[in-house]
């Protein structure tokens, strides 16, 4: 997974959970005209077809051989989003559950099942113009990438937006809760040994804790209209 890609036509988007990432990465998307592209969708979806599958997720070697055989594709929404399958079935809903939630940071954790993920990302960015939002994009998937942004928040911050998040959607929720699963998943994703989640070292950190959604997008399309010339 090491060869560098040439991807002058990507905008990397990274951080943990929690800071808007996948709302601002998307509306970005839309202001300068680009394909929006959501990894953690697809670790989702490899994570579901491991729960369907019966395995646990301590099995590095039986999940890597369930996500071998899986098919996971994103595709366009038509409305700037995406659709996540898995094997042809439209998964979008049932990999936000928090089952899928509590098991994907193992599930990713297993070199396999990044290979696979990090090739599929790359065959989407073939000519194309991308904003490709996760973990490892700017340090891993596309190391050339035209414009890095590594966007953060404090914990909080960042478990207040996902308490809120569930409770617009209906769905139960306790902050306190809410608050350890972030920390939990940081810190699973962020000791891997494989592509830790880690800023990459030409990245734009962004702390978005104190700031509107209005704000970050202002100043992410702003970072890209200089970072590409005005180029979009
Ligand atoms: O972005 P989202 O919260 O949906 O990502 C779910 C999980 O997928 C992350 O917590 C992380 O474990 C994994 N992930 C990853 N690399 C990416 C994107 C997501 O390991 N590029």
């Amino acid at each position: 997974m090491s060869e560098s890609v040439t991807s002058s036509r990507v905008i990397a988007i990274d951080g943990p959970a929690g800071t808007g990432k996948s709302t601002v990465s998307k509306l970005l998307a839309q202001r300068v005209g680009a394909h929006y592209l959501d990894t953690g969708a697809m670790y989702r979806a490899a994570t579901l077809a491991v729960q369907r599958a019966g395995v646990s997720p301590d099995a590095p070697d039986a999940i890597a051989t369930v996500v071998a055989d899986a098919r996971i594709e994103l595709r366009a929404d038509g409305s700037g989003g995406s659709r996540v399958f898995l094997d042809g079935e439209d998964v979008s809903a049932p990999i936000r559950t928090d089952e899928v939630t509590n098991a994907v940071s193992a599930v990713s954790a297993v070199p396999a099942v990044r290979s696979k993920m990090v090739a599929l990302q790359r065959l989407h960015a073939v000519d194309d113009f991308v904003v490709v939002e996760g973990r490892d994009i700017g340090t891993v998937v596309f190391p050339d990438a035209q414009v890095k942004i590594y966007l953060t928040a404090t914990p909080e911050a960042r478990a207040l937006r996902r308490h809120r998040q569930n409770l617009a959607a209906g769905r139960d929720s306790d902050f306190e809760q809410v608050l350890d699963s972030v920390n939990r998943r940081d810190h699973l994703d962020s000791t891997r040994t494989v592509s830790p989640l880690r800023p990459a070292d030409d990245a734009v950190i962004v702390d978005t804790s104190d700031l509107s959604l209005e704000q970050v997008l202002d100043e992410l399309a702003g970072l890209v209209q200089t970072r590409t010339g005005g180029a979009v």
